[in-house]
């Protein structure tokens, strides 16, 4: 199964921002720079609330 991306928003700022669900880094909020999600070694954990799955293509 391929990976998925989720559309995160943001906990301090609630920027939308769609987060590769297999994430191998740290993702920061492209406006106020805090984490949104972090590596597990399998699904990243989101830090943010998802409010929507986007398949991949
Ligand atoms: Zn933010």
């Amino acid at each position: 199964m391929a990976g998925s991306f989720f559309r995160v928003t943001c906990p301090d700022c609630e920027n939308e921002q769609v987060v590769f669900g297999k994430a191998a880094s740290e993702v920061n909020c492209a406006v106020c720079g805090t984490t949104l999600a972090r590596p597990t070694g399998g699904d990243a954990e989101f830090a943010g609330e998802v409010v929507e799955t986007v398949e991949a293509r």
